[in-house]
């Protein structure tokens, strides 16, 4: 017999009496929606474990399993499969305050303090400008760049939120979205009662989504009266939405309160009885007294928003002493007007180098630390952290697969140092949202890239015609 037949033939008999056997290993396999394998799992949990060829099976948008890759591919099998061989699977990022429409402001105006940059530019480009279709506009812009940096959860407050909150469930982004209350009348409420309204509508839609947390956001304790605060906690107590606002900003807001209600802004809002543990305060730069205690105690969501802090001048937040008081504290760009994009990357690289220029100590905040900002911490300050923020069996499947293969990265000697000071945006190459793969290899999945950019480009001759003279150049 020819030789080359008599091979053919056997390994055709070999095949024919294993594949009985594979099949009957396959099947007792338990059939999941998405296995992410190989790669080293930073999972961010408790033990901050790291898991060195580590799988992760998906079912129904929630982690069913994670640990060594022989051991998950033992156990699961699945259609849906994401190879991260060589590359690093982080728990999605948590940008923890945006006003993601803001995008299309993005370098409008720059150099400029908070109350002239708002008063002079902000408050009247919104005015002719925001509508419902500019704010879907922006927040597709925004979405697309927010997957693309390996965000998987962003805490939102602007005007429309219900159009975002629309656009960011079909984008497959997970967010907890604040309809603006502010006491002058603005694009979609005129008075106040039109925005309580309004987000109580908003709140009724989207209470129990899996992706959307719909939330109240009053837009700071200076621009919302006592009144309408005290409205806003009780609109709260009844739907257990969580309350967005900024706090303590700048020292002119902190002065300002002192001189008109005898107290800083936090021992303002305590004293009318407005904090709690669903409140998420962005900013919190320049707290007073007591005031930390006092969120602490009441269990408040702090928000450090580095650059946005930075450009605006507003001064430098006492986040070591938050973080040695066990506050809950996240990370966040702010709307992209003042930072000017919204890439968690630079914030965390940021955080880092910030404080140890500013304490003259270049150990505190650490990589590590840094690294948990945006992640777990980033959760307890949204107050989602049973949910998100780690790896874990139990937790939504939102996670990230890094590229190691880039000239930015190479050699490697800490998983942690290379995440916070060398990985760039760029190099997040799949992200996945409640077992949802919304980006693959570099390429997004629910939005369209093009359409989007075209967009928003045709907004940027709009902006600039409704200034004037003043506005743009
Ligand atoms: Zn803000």
């Amino acid at each position: 017999m020819n030789p080359y037949l008599s091979a053919l033939i056997c390994v055709s008999l070999t095949l024919m009496t294993t594949l009985p056997n594979i099949t009957k290993a396959q099947s007792r396999r338990e059939a999941v929606d998405l296995l992410v394998l190989g790669g080293t799992i930073v999972t961010m949990d408790q033990t901050r474990r790291i898991i060195d060829d580590g799988a992760i099976a998906v079912s129904k948008g929630r982690i069913v399993a994670i640990g060594p890759r022989a051991e998950i591919e033992g156990r699961y099998t699945s259609r849906q499969r994401v190879s991260a061989a060589g590359k690093v699977i982080t728990p999605g990022l948590v940008n923890g305050h945006t006003h993601i429409p803001m995008v299309l402001f993005r370098g409008l105006a720059d150099d400029l303090d908070l109350q002239e940059w708002l008063t002079k530019y902000i408050f009247p480009a919104e005015a002719k400008n925001v509508t419902e279709e500019f704010v879907r506009v922006g927040t597709r812009l925004g979405l697309a760049e927010m997957i693309r940096g390996g965000t998987t959860t962003y805490c939102d407050m602007y005007y429309f939120e219900d159009a975002i909150a629309d656009e960011t469930a079909k984008a497959g982004v997970r967010g907890v979205l604040g309809e603006t209350i502010i006491d002058f009348p603005v694009a979609d409420n005129k008075t106040n009662a039109e925005g309580m309204a309004y987000v109580e509508k908003f709140v009724t839609r989207w209470k129990g989504h899996e992706l959307i947390v719909p939330a109240i956001a009053p837009h700071a304790p200076y621009t919302v009266s006592e009144e309408h605060l005290k409205a806003v906690r009780e609109f709260s107590d009844r739907t257990g939405a969580p309350i967005v606002t900024h706090i303590s900003e700048t020292k002119r807001e902190v002065d300002d309160s002192v001189k008109a209600k005898g107290a800083s802004p936090v021992a303002y809002l305590e004293r009318i009885g407005f904090l709690n543990e669903r409140v998420i305060a962005a900013h919190m730069v320049w707290p007073q007294g007591s005031d930390i205690t006092i969120l602490k105690r009441r269990g408040v969501g702090v928000v450090h928003n580095p650059q946005s802090n930075m450009k605006l001048a507003s001064g430098v937040a006492p986040v070591p002493k938050m973080l040695t008081e066990k506050l809950l504290v996240g990370l966040g760009t702010d709307g992209a007007a003042s930072n000017n994009d919204l890439n968690m990357w630079e914030e965390m690289d940021t955080v880092a180098k910030l404080h140890k220029v500013f304490s003259g100590d270049p150990k505190v905040i650490s990589a590590q630390e840094a690294f948990e900002l945006a992640t777990i911490r980033g959760a307890e300050a949204l107050h989602l952290e049973k949910e998100i923020g780690s790896l874990e069996t139990g937790k939504r499947a939102d996670l990230l697969v890094i590229d190691r293969d880039t000239l930015n990265q190479i050699p490697l000697y800490n998983v942690y140092s290379d995440l916070v000071y060398a990985t760039k945006a760029s190099d997040v190459e799949s992200v996945v949202i409640n077992g949802r793969i919304v980006m693959r290899n570099r390429r997004l999945l629910t939005l369209d890239e093009a359409a989007i950019k075209t967009a928003a480009r045709a907004y940027r001759d709009k902006i600039i015609k409704s200034l004037g003279a003043s506005g743009a150049q």
